[in-house]
Formats: structure tokens, C-alpha cells, sequence
């Protein structure tokens, strides 16, 4: 590993300052990505500047919401009262990531900024356009099982780790950034990115900004929601398919419903049209499948990651018949 300076920021503006001084700095809280990306020489900061001590740790309720410090842990959020009342689905999709141990370091800020675990992105001997932008990517033609079947492109065929941010997308969250130019609002959907032909960036956060938190307003999923996520091992495996599945249920019939699927895109992936597919439709498997047939359309797979297309709309189905009680 290339050495570096370590600097413990003593608030927001010193922290931003000193991530802006130095093109190469870097912020880090938990380092349960960071540092795997800096012994394995994918990222070589000359300056990583400790945010631990700032004060944006707080999980607090406002008028019409909650508010998470990005500096909170996955573990304090899945395990808070007001998450698991408010916001149940967030709490069971931090509980399917990674392990206890991780949990307990990693932050909700640094869950955003995780990177993708392509094993090409990781093997600095392999072309790859988000590590290195015009090499190619090894993943097109490449052992791609683990990769997008939505919002891919020619250039990268990657997908975004997280749990908690597919739960986050689903729960129509805010993401709350700070920099300069002052304080910024982020509608969740909006923070991550495709590919595109900068496969290099995975969010939209600008150079010298800073998340401080992220704002989840009320809403009435307390009640019928599942996070479902398949995967090659009962725990610390990231999802080959993931859904986020939350109902408004009046009887046997759906007011609304929030529907949204990991370990499919380059982001946490919403399925609007999927949605509004099953509202003022009776709960029954026949809707679920109606729902879950629109979810894919427009996706596509490769040669070693085709078995999502099936596995995908079968989950959904799954997420969904288990929030209503069904299963
Ligand atoms: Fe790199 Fe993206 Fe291709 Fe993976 S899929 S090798 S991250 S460019």
C-alpha cells in the first residue's frame, strides 16, 4: 500500500477544506471499502481525512420524517426503535448486508459511496473503464454472473453492492450533502448513476461535497414489507437479486406499493411502472406476476448472468406475496 497522511477533520468545513486542497484526499469513516481499494492499489490517496469525529451520527425524527446521520452506523440504524417502527423495510435490508462484524463499522454515508465488487474492478492486471476510463471492460466478454441486466452500457456492466440504499431508493429518501457552495439536496434516486460513457463515476456527488445524512419521509409501509435478497451464501455475499417490497394493503386490496431491486443495475433500481401496476388491484399472486412481467421489461442479460432475467420477476413475486402475509 502507498503510504499516506492521516488527518482527523475537527468539523465539516476543516474536513472540506482539506478534501479540496488535495486533489488525491480522500474522507474516511468505517474504511470497510477504502481500505480493501487501497491495499489492493485501486485507489492511492496521498491524504485520507478521518470524519469520525463530526457531529452527523444523530437518527432523529423531524416534522414529516426521519433524519440519519451519515456517520451512523448500519448496526445503530437496523437496530433503532424509530427505523424499525417508521421504516421497517430499511431496517431488514441493513440486516441482509454484509456481516455483524462490517455492520458495526460501516456508516450509512460509506454505504452510499461503496464501490462495485466487479472482480475485474479489484484485479489491477484486467482492462477495466471504471478503474481505469478507456482500458475496456473485461466483465463484457468476462465471467459476468454477478452483473447488470438493467441500465448497462458498452462501456460498464456493473452493479451498486448496497442493501440499504435499494431500501432507501424504495423508501423515496433524501440524500443531504454539504460542500462550498453550501448545503444540497438529493432526491435517492437521483444520487447514483448508469454508466453511461463515465462508467468511472458512480454518483453524483461532486469533488469537495460531503453527505451528512440522509432524510426518509413518513409514509404508511410500516406494516407489509420484505426485503428479500438471493444470494450464494446464507450471509456476507452480495445479492445476485435483491427486492424491496412494500404494500399499503386496505383489506385485500393494494392502495400503493414501493417495489425496488438490487443486484440488477449500477444503482439501486426502482420500479415505478411495476408500482403503479398494483395499485387498486386485489393482493393476489396473479397481480404480483402482472407486476413483476412489467419490472423487466427492457432488461437484458449476458452469457453467464441470463439465469437473472427468471430469477429477478420470481423474486419480486416472492417479496411481494411475503409482505402481504402471503407465504
Ligand atoms: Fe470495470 Fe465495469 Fe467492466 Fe466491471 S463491468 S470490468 S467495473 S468497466
Amino acid at each position: 500500500m502507498k503510504q499516506f497522511q492521516y488527518v482527523r477533520a475537527a468539523n465539516q468545513k476543516a474536513a472540506i477544506s482539506a478534501l479540496t486542497k488535495n486533489a488525491s484526499a480522500q474522507f474516511i469513516a468505517g474504511g470497510t471499502n477504502l481500505i480493501d481499494l487501497m491495499k489492493r492499489g485501486i485507489t492511492s490517496p496521498d491524504t485520507i481525512i478521518d470524519i469520525n469525529n463530526l457531529p452527523i451520527k444523530a437518527i432523529e425524527a423531524y416534522a414529516g420524517g426521519i433524519r440519519i446521520g451519515a456517520l451512523a452506523l448500519n448496526s445503530e440504524v437496523s437496530e433503532n426503535k424509530l427505523v424499525i417502527q417508521k421504516h421497517p423495510l430499511l431496517a431488514q435490508a441493513l440486516n441482509a448486508g454484509a456481516s455483524a462484524q462490517l455492520r458495526n463499522m460501516a456508516t450509512v454515508g460509506g454505504n452510499m459511496m461503496q464501490r462495485t465488487r466487479c472482480p475485474y474492478f479489484y484485479d489491477t492486471a484486467l482492462p477495466c473503464n471504471k478503474r481505469q476510463p478507456g482500458t475496456g471492460c473485461s466483465a463484457l466478454e468476462g465471467f459476468n454472473r454477478m452483473h447488470a441486466i438493467f441500465g448497462h452500457s458498452d462501456t460498464c456492466i456493473a452493479v451498486h453492492p448496497s442493501d440499504m440504499c435499494v431500501a432507501l431508493v424504495a423508501l423515496d429518501a433524501t440524500a443531504l450533502v454539504t460542500g462550498h457552495k453550501g448545503n444540497r439536496r438529493i432526491a435517492f434516486a437521483d444520487f447514483h448513476r448508469l454508466p453511461g460513457d463515465t462508467p468511472q463515476k458512480d454518483n453524483n456527488i461532486e469533488r469537495g461535497e460531503l453527505i451528512t445524512g440522509v432524510e426518509i419521509p413518513d409514509n404508511s409501509f410500516t406494516k407489509n414489507v420484505h426485503y428479500l435478497k438471493i444470494r450464494d451464501r446464507a450471509s456476507y455475499a452480495f445479492a445476485l437479486v435483491s427486492v424491496a417490497a412494500a404494500l399499503n394493503q386496505e383489506g385485500n386490496t393494494i392502495k400503493d406499493a414501493r417495489l425496488a431491486m438490487g443486484g440488477v443495475a449500477h444503482k439501486p433500481w426502482r420500479l415505478h411502472e411495476a408500482e403503479k401496476a398494483l395499485i387498486g388491484k386485489k393482493v393476489s399472486e396473479e397481480s404480483f406476476r402482472n407486476a413483476a412481467e412489467i419490472a423487466m421489461k427492457g432488461a437484458k442479460g449476458f452469457k453467464y448472468n441470463s439465469f437473472k432475467l427468471k430469477m429477478a420477476p420470481n423474486a419480486i413475486v416472492e417479496a411481494l406475496k411475503t409482505a402481504a402475509g402471503m407465504a
